[in-house]
């Protein structure tokens, strides 16, 4: 039986005034279809309705009183945003059930509003931060989302039915939250999309004028340039393997950008990935990361494969071990194909059986420890920069370059307990494991 997702909230929106209330609540929108929700034409649909304010003249403020008036009446939920802000009282004493007030261009506490009224349920199919991450996300590491939806349409995903398409946000926006963070403390920016090759698409890669001069062109390889202008690790995630990630690999190679990409393959034969409706499915994938390493030989490779998809053969499963073999990538997520509600896999004939599936996720994994286990006890005896996440004791655990936080493994250290999280410092690496590393901090 396919896995019924919980639908997102929808949000319903009456804006007011000039047209610049306009952008703001285009921007309001843009921010929370990005966060997860969607949309409601009507009051009728929508979990919590904002309204967005103007103020500007006695009949505007009369206007917007109407506006909040009508929407407690059709709906109950209100959130009142915009210039009337301002005038928090007079709208608290007239509607007291409004269930909050924010003043104009303030994004984040209208925004942090309705999460509050209305929370995104968590989802393991569409998010791409782990769950537990979203409430407990360390100073100093951020995820910093460049876009949100997708133009593909793979068989098994329902995130383009439930995000829409691409729809990525302004290169200057994002250096500028990437620059706030920094300065907050942020010393590892983890960039997250639904396809961060494809950033920029929509934007037609087009230039935007930077504040203090210059501008930055809404590309992959642009925005990551500039990103790693700003002195925090840049950690690129859901990257497919387009022709222009190449340009990438130099940028890692001269140290801007983290030597490491997340490119979740899903599959590495061809009538699985074509029946998978993959992107950057390319015969080549296998030359490209042989001059990936030609140029930055420490570039760390992860990837997410998904086992018993319909119609899998035995042949067809064979053949993506022995791709491993020759890929040699260093982390590997797989998951057991499983219907989600809505996916258009799920009318695919030759269903792969349960024990089937549960085979060849064991083998799957007894492959891929058994690469990364040889991978890292290669680094035994190395000296590597690792940023501390916690200390306990006189203990401390972190992250080497190649290992992103919650999904990778990590470097466990002793004779630590004077490192502060955040830090980053070289270990000299004593031994490993499957996973993980063990070493000491050099003096
Ligand atoms: S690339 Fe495919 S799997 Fe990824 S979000 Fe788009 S449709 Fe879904």
């Amino acid at each position: 039986m396919a896995r019924e997702l919980p639908l997102p909230p929808k949000v319903g929106m009456v804006s007011l005034g000039c047209p610049k209330n306009l952008v703001d609540s285009e921007r309001i929108l843009t921010k929370l279809r990005a966060d997860g929700y969607a949309l409601s034409p009507d009051y009728a649909g929508a979990d919590v309705v904002l309204v967005n304010t103007c103020g500007f003249l006695d009949s505007a403020k009369e206007e917007s009183l109407e506006a909040i008036g009508e929407a407690i009446a059709e709906n109950g939920r209100v959130i009142v945003t915009g210039c009337m802000g301002a005038e928090a009282e007079v709208i608290r004493s007239r509607f007291p059930q409004v269930l909050a007030v924010t003043g104009a261009h303030q994004y984040e506490q209208v925004v942090g509003a309705v999460h509050e009224a209305a929370p995104v349920p968590p989802s393991p199919f569409v998010d791409l931060v782990p769950e537990r991450d979203l409430k407990l996300t360390p100073r100093h590491y951020s995820y910093l989302k460049i876009s949100e939806g997708c133009n593909h349409r793979c068989s098994f995903c329902i995130i383009p039915a439930l995000r829409g398409d691409l729809a990525s946000r302004r290169p200057d926006a994002i250096l500028r939250e990437a620059e706030k963070l920094v300065a907050a403390g942020t010393r590892e920016l983890l960039v997250i999309s639904q396809d961060t090759s494809a950033y920029g698409l929509d934007l037609r890669h087009a230039d935007y004028p930077l504040k203090g001069g210059g501008a930055v062109r809404a590309h992959l390889t642009d925005l990551a340039r500039a990103l790693g202008g700003l002195g925090a690790w840049v950690r690129l995630h859901y990257v497919y393997p387009y022709p222009h990630v190449d340009q990438l690999i130099p940028l890692m190679a001269e140290g801007l950008v983290l030597p490491y990409l997340d490119i979740p393959f899903q599959h590495a034969a061809p009538a699985v990935l074509r029946r998978m409706k993959r992107p950057a499915n390319d015969a080549k994938v296998l030359d490209r990361i042989r001059a990936w390493r030609a140029i930055c030989p420490d570039i760390a490779l992860r990837s997410t494969f998904v086992v018993g998809f319909p119609g899998e053969t035995e042949a067809d499963f064979e053949y993506l071990l022995e791709w491993l073999d020759e890929a040699q990538l260093d982390r590997v997520g797989a998951f057991r194909f499983e219907p989600v509600a809505g996916a258009a896999a799920n009318a695919l004939p030759d269903p792969v059986p349960e024990p089937v599936k549960e085979e060849r996720y064991a083998r799957l994994m007894a492959k891929t420890a058994a690469i990364s286990a040889a991978k890292l006890r290669a680094k035994v005896g190395r000296t590597l920069d690792v940023i501390i996440d916690r200390v306990d004791g006189d203990g401390a655990s972190g992250r080497s370059k190649a290992d992103a936080p919650e999904i990778d493994g990590e470097v466990h250290l002793r004779d630590a307990g004077h490192l502060a999280p955040g830090a980053i410092v070289p270990v000299r690496i004593e031994d490993a494991d499957e996973h993980d590393l063990y070493g000491v901090p050099r003096a």
